[in-house]
């Protein structure tokens, strides 16, 4: 019999996925099933970039590249970067990776050795906490509370650094939360990362979504800010681009040398074709991110207004495109009212216990505007059920 490493068991199955299997099982039954669990946008990626990999395809294009990622892939991160922040990079300061997850990852490892610890500010995305183990690093979950939007502060991150301390990853919109740090904010918690010499894991994934103030990256907040920063994005959401896997790192030029020599070792490099959609999705003129930015800020309202005329408890996202719920009125088990909405009224919404958040489900807004208002409806006569016992 193969005996499995201990690492591996260490990964615990997910309640969320669980729910979310019981939905496809219910859907390929045939149920009417609406699901808000899944966090990907469902209108189309733009054509330019499908165009561009399909002559990529045609002329052949498809060898490997650099480890790091082609040379007009890391300069149109750069470009883009640039536009969209407004801090400059040069390519040498660029890793592309297969998915913004495994830049997350990739930068953890980066920076850790085996038992140094990462500051997880809670409720955190899930994956943050096990890719932490993987690397062998130590995850300390830092509860930040609602009364504070969820945002971790500065005094809050002075108390939980220790010798040990490598690093924070701070996810700015936030997943499960779509909470979002101010510039003040951030320049507070970030200046004390920087004086207490703990690199900032910056996940900028949901920056193109965001509803109020305008993003503001922690790496743009000035040079020394931007030294002690490894920012982390992709193409997954902004340009509905999850299946290509293309995500990147831009970091000091050391960092980055270290993330290729692993890349080098362990997924050799991002795929070419993707890599040519890509570079033609953040060079041209943004129009489909655009377009799919108003659209989630139309369906944010939306869902906003049909939630609190349900009577749910939420905190309004200030960003990405998740409505973040607490349900403990309806008992202290979030797993089992999302399996009660699913059995009862075909609604798929995410439990956030494996977010660090007990008592709370995620709603991804993700889904055309009817869908949304038809599960709204049936949300809203659940949780009238729930009251009336
Ligand atoms: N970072 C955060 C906070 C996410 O929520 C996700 C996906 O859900 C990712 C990274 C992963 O992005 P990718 O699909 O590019 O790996």
């Amino acid at each position: 019999m193969i005996r499995l490493s201990e690492r591996s068991l260490s990964l615990p199955p997910s309640a969320a996925m669980e729910i979310d299997a019981r939905a496809r099982e219910l859907k390929a039954l045939g149920g009417d099933v609406i699901s808000f669990c899944v966090g990907e946008p469902d209108l189309p990626m733009p054509e330019e970039a499908s165009a561009a990999a399909v002559e990529a395809v045609r002329r052949g294009d498809m060898k490997y590249t650099y480890a790091a990622g082609m040379p007009e892939m890391r300069q149109a991160v750069c470009a883009a970067l640039l536009r969209d922040t407004g801090v400059s990079y040069a390519p040498e300061n660029v890793a592309v990776t297969d998915g913004a997850k495994f830049a997350g990852y990739a930068a953890v490892l980066a920076v850790c050795d085996p038992g140094d610890e990462v500051i997880l500010p809670s409720p955190y995305w899930t994956s943050y906490l096990h890719f932490t183990r993987l690397a062998g690093a130590v995850p300390v979950v830092v509860p930040c509370s609602p009364e504070n939007g969820f945002r971790l502060t500065a005094e809050q991150l002075e108390k939980a650094v220790t010798p040990r301390t490598k690093a924070l990853i701070l996810n700015n919109p936030g997943n499960p939360t779509g909470a979002m740090y101010s510039e003040g904010e951030l320049r507070s918690l970030c200046g004390k990362a920087l004086e207490l010499g703990v690199t900032v894991i910056a996940d900028e994934i949901y920056s193109a979504y965001t509803y109020g103030a305008p993003f503001v990256s922690a790496a743009s907040l000035g040079e020394e800010f931007r030294d002690n920063t490894v920012l982390v994005n992709g193409l997954s959401k902004n340009y509905a681009m999850t299946g290509w896997r293309l995500g990147y790192l831009a970091a000091p030029a050391p960092v980055i040398r270290a993330v290729t020599a692993m890349l080098s070792h362990t997924t050799g490099c991002p795929g070419t074709v993707a890599q040519r959609a890509a570079i033609a999705a953040l060079l041209g003129d943004q129009k489909a991110a655009k377009e799919m930015a108003e659209e989630f800020r139309t369906r944010k309202e939306l869902i906003c207004r049909l939630a609190s005329e349900a009577g749910l408890r939420f905190r309004e996202p200030e960003g990405a495109f998740y409505l973040f719920a607490d349900v403990r009125e309806y008992g202290p088990d979030a797993v089992r009212f999302a399996s009660g909405l699913l059995e009862k009224k075909q609604v798929a919404v995410l439990p956030c216990d494996d977010f660090g958040a007990p008592g709370y489900v995620r709603l991804s807004y993700t889904l055309p505007r009817s869908r949304i208002r038809e599960g709204m409806e049936r949300i809203a006569a659940y949780l009238k059920e729930l009251k009336n016992g």
